[in-house]
């Protein structure tokens, strides 16, 4: 795998709506091998290879969990939204970057109260979100808006990429910097004379979708792959029945989400291509969310789906953690799919006689 390239990705600024910093590494690493490189008109990134033969989209969505700046007070601290789904709990003391309109980066801070100053009964209760507020070291509201912020600039959690031990990489975005590495990696790769192949990187996956929306009824595809993350139960304190993705035990295919089922014939042919590189697909469901695979299997007429994750520790939060070992597996099968795909494979992918 090409970890520069995760860690440039990860280490963008870029919440949903304001995506533009991962588009400029998308498409600065895509150029160079795409025929046509376009966005829809919400600004997902569309990299086109090839004319011939069924259009075969590869999707990783582009945007992070984050938040918005909705308040500056009197006295220089950012009351803020958040953006995306988070749990209160594991946002305090979190170091922020603040992304202004001019593109600066200003470092700031989730603060917390001390333990000193908490009652024993406060100890018991979660923060609300509308309590919470980001200090950037400001001493008053002009010291604020001096250093470029204003009410709407987006704020990520801070970059924060490293490589613990043989294969984990750690890091906030992994949600889903991952798919759009995995996107990316697969595009400069995979040369099929037989079909044309978009790479994409959607916008506003974690606000419901939209940029799969859009895109899907931009390029019209044929057959789709989305490459995500999921939830991996195997950390204390999770329910293994729900959750039984395993980190470094292979990526896992989607089964069932509250937006989508994947096309059955594609599980199996992902699955034999799995076979055939002797990697693991484990599965997952996911009755709590949903994939990009959920706007692009009903759009337009509807097509064939499969979404494809990486098994994630501690998604929406600032560090999330996966195995190295199940990004290559995921590259090694997916590539092995796409090669094989043409005419013939993608009709009958779509012949439900
Ligand atoms: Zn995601």
């Amino acid at each position: 795998m090409n970890n520069e390239l995760l860690k440039q990705l990860c280490d963008a600024t870029a919440v949903s709506g304001d995506e533009q910093e991962v588009r400029d590494i998308l498409r600065a690493t895509l150029e160079k091998s795409a025929d046509e490189i376009g966005f829809d008109g919400l600004g997902s990134f569309i990299a086109r290879k090839g004319n011939r033969g069924p259009k075969v989209a590869i999707v990783g969505h582009m945007d992070e969990v984050g938040f918005m700046v909705s308040h500056i007070t009197d006295d220089g601290f950012l009351r803020f939204v958040t953006i995306g789904g988070w749990w209160s709990q594991s946002m305090l003391n979190h170091r922020v970057t603040v992304r202004t309109r001019s593109g600066q980066h200003i470092p700031g801070v989730i603060g917390s109260v001390a333990p000193h100053a908490l009652t024993e009964k406060q100890k018991q209760q979660p923060v609300e979100f509308d309590e919470m507020f980001i200090d950037i070291g400001a001493n008053s509201r002009e010291e604020v808006e001096k250093r470029g912020i204003s009410m709407g600039d987006f704020v990520s959690p801070e970059a924060n990429f490293s490589k613990w031990g043989d294969d984990k990489i750690v890091g906030k975005a992994l949600d889903n910097r991952a798919g759009c590495a995995l996107m990316a990696e697969l595009f400069l790769s995979v040369n099929n004379p037989n079909i044309t192949l978009y790479g994409v990187a959607s916008v506003e996956e974690e606000v419901g979708l939209r940029g799969a929306q859009t895109s899907a009824e931009h390029i019209k595809p044929d057959v789709v792959i989305v490459l995500d993350t999921a939830v991996a139960g195997d950390v204390p304190g999770i329910d293994k029945v729900k959750f039984p993705l395993k980190l470094g035990s292979g990526p896992a295919a989607m089964l069932f989400d509250k937006r989508y089922f994947p096309n059955q014939k594609l599980t199996a042919l992902l699955k034999a291509c799995a076979a055939e590189t002797e990697y693991n697909v484990q599965c997952c469901i996911m009755k709590t969310g949903a994939t990009d695979g959920g706007r692009y299997n009903v759009m337009g007429g509807g097509r064939p789906v499969l979404a494809l994750c990486l098994p994630t520790r501690y998604l929406h939060a600032n560090s999330g953690m996966i195995s190295e070992n199940d990004y290559d597996a995921l590259f090694t099968m997916t590539r092995a799919l796409l090669q094989k795909l043409d005419g013939d494979t993608v009709a009958a992918l779509r012949d439900f006689r």
